[in-house]
Parts: structure tokens; C-alpha cells; sequence
């Protein structure tokens, strides 16, 4: 089979990623970070030293830049960048750089290209609502903010980078309230989206549970 799409949409640190790269690894699906592509625009701005509040000069940049990805590594134009776009600065700024409707249009038709003729798991905020909304598979994951902040803490301390949990907390607070009130293609779970609450669950029973989904379709 191909074009096989699954959709996992769902709020910071609700564990996406890491159960989107197993499931993917188990099914042989493509795996697309599509936050990365994000967080990489960001980067980019914050590097040319671009005001994230200056929408024209953003949409400008967008045209000169080039996001390369290759398996897990993120590279704009030639530099490997998929360390520096998971750092304080690009995350505290990715939710504003993320409301540009010029930039959600790019990244949403490039996401769709990189996509086609493949079997594709996806995670963002929009999968399953806007990218693909007629995605075979769609899940919503979900978690306390405290489980998620928890568990942000934990990968940070496991990169040797020490930052406090109020601070994780906060953040993730700020940038989830950002994604959900937005005006363009905000964070929200599609209706025929499967919720799956992540917060008492270890990443065993989540990515099980979800290569059942997928076989039960696919
Ligand atoms: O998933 P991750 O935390 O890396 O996403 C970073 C940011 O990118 C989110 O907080 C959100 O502002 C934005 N994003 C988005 N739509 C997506 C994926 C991410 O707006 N599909």
C-alpha cells in the first residue's frame, strides 16, 4: 500500500515524536517532524537577525531559505542545524514564527510533497485537520501539563543541559495556550481523530496501542 497517512496531533511534550519515530520504525513508515520544519524557519530568523514579530520580513526570508531533511538530521541549506533548533531560544520564539499564515503555507505544501507516494507518520498541531484531513489514521495525544513538563525536564537532564521544572512548565503553558488560540490552522483535535491520554501510559502501551490502530487499517 502506499500514501498511507497517519496523522498524531497534539500539544508540546505529549510524547509525538518519540512515538511517532517507533511506530514508524515498526511499520517501516517515513517518519516527518513537521515542528522541526518550524522550528528550522525560526532558526533561520533569529540567525539573520530578523524581529519574529516582523511577518513581512519573515515571509521574505522564507523564499532565500532552504530546508533540507534527511532521516532524523535537519539541515538548512548545507548546515546541520538539528541540535540548535531544539535550544531555549528557537523554542520560546517557534509558536509566533508558527501563527504566519505565508510560512504555514510553504511548510504545508512542502510537507505534502515530501508526503507523496509514501506510507507516512506525520506529527505536528494541524496534521489532521489542515495537511491531511483525509488522513487514514488520526490521533490526538494527550497529557497533563505536569506529566508533559515532567518529561521535558527529564530529556533535557538526559543531554546534560540543567533548566528547572517551573521554567519547562511556564513555557509549555505560554506555547500551548499560542498554538490553540491562533487564528490560522490552530492546535485542535480533529473529530475523527482517536484520543489517546498519554499521561499515566508508558511509551510502550502508546506506540503499541498505535501500531494496532494503523494494522487494523492498513
Ligand atoms: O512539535 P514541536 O514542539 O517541535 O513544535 C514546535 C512548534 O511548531 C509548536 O509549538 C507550534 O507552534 C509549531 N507547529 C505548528 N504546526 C505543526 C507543528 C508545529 O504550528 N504542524
Amino acid at each position: 500500500m502506499k500514501d498511507f497517512i497517519v496523522a498524531i496531533d497534539g500539544p508540546a511534550g505529549s510524547g509525538k515524536s518519540t512515538i511517532s519515530k517507533i511506530v514508524a520504525k515498526k511499520k517501516g513508515f517515513t517518519y516527518l517532524d513537521t515542528g522541526a520544519m518550524y522550528r528550522m524557519v525560526t532558526l533561520a530568523t533569529i540567525k539573520k537577525n530578523v524581529n519574529v514579530e516582523n511577518k513581512e520580513e519573515i515571509v521574505d526570508l522564507l523564499k532565500n531559505i532552504k530546508l533540507n531533511i534527511e532521516k532524523d538530521k535537519f539541515y538548512l541549506g548545507n548546515e546541520d542545524v538539528s541540535e540548535e533548533i531544539r535550544g531555549v531560544e528557537v523554542t520560546s520564539n517557534v509558536s509566533k514564527v508558527a501563527a504566519i499564515k505565508e510560512v504555514r503555507e510553504e511548510l504545508v505544501r512542502l510537507q505534502r510533497e515530501i508526503s507523496q507516494g509514501k506510507n507516512v507518520i506525520l506529527d505536528g498541531r494541524d496534521i489532521g485537520t489542515v495537511v491531511f484531513p483525509n488522513a487514514q489514521l488520526k490521533v490526538f495525544l494527550v497529557a497533563s501539563s505536569e506529566e508533559r513538563a515532567k518529561r521535558r525536564v527529564k530529556e533535557f537532564e538526559s543531554k546534560g543541559i540543567n533548566i528547572s521544572y517551573q521554567e519547562v512548565l511556564d513555557e509549555i503553558i505560554k506555547r500551548d495556550k499560542m498554538d490553540s488560540t491562533r487564528e490560522e490552522s490552530p492546535l485542535l483535535q480533529a473529530e475523527d481523530a482517536v484520543l489517546v491520554d498519554t499521561s499515566s501510559m508508558s511509551i510502550d502501551e502508546v506506540s503499541n496501542k498505535i501500531v494496532e490502530l494503523v494494522d487494523n487499517l492498513f
